[in-house]
């Protein structure tokens, strides 16, 4: 099931999700449709949060391919590089927009796989971009708030009038 994805400016993108058990109802169900919805949008990357389901999980794909689906669940990132990096994001919530945001080089993430079972993945290059960012969405912060005041203010009138338009 494709679920529609929040903009930002819509308050529920400041939600802080909480941990998913293993009693999660339809777990399965929710993956399934993250990732539809991502593939969909011609995304990345997804956080539960963006479709307004205030839990820990995030979906990624950075393949070419589109053929390396990722589930995270409760990520942690446990180790990050001193080194910083320069990357310039984008994001299904803030569309049309791109801007240059630096964080870690690489980061060590701690996650659950869809069936509970702890794992830890070395990431770099766009995986460890996707995954900085992915938690983000957990902890309600999107990437534009990296930028200055002015910059954001110029994304938030762009979006508002995106979505004048989209009504007409
Ligand atoms: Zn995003």
């Amino acid at each position: 099931m494709i679920l529609p994805i929040r903009a930002f400016g819509d308050p529920v993108l400041r939600k802080v999700g909480k941990e998913i058990d293993k009693d999660y109802p339809s777990l399965q169900d929710l993956i399934d449709s993250m990732f539809e919805t991502m593939y969909s949008a011609k995304g990345v990357g997804l956080a539960a949060t963006q479709v307004d389901i205030h839990r820990r999980i995030v979906v990624v794909d950075t393949s070419e391919e589109r053929d390396q689906p990722l589930v995270f669940i409760n990520p942690e990132i446990v180790a990050q590089s001193v080194e910083q990096k320069e990357w310039e994001e984008g994001c299904l919530s803030v569309p049309e927009i791109y801007e240059t945001v630096t964080r870690p080089d690489r980061v060590r993430v701690r996650a659950q796989d869809a069936k509970g079972e702890f794992f830890e993945m070395a990431c770099d290059e766009l995986l460890a971009v996707c995954i900085q960012h992915e938690i983000d969405h957990l902890n309600g912060k999107v990437f534009v708030q990296y930028l200055s005041n002015l910059k954001l203010n110029r994304i938030k009138n762009k979006i508002k009038k995106q979505q004048r338009e989209a009504q007409q």
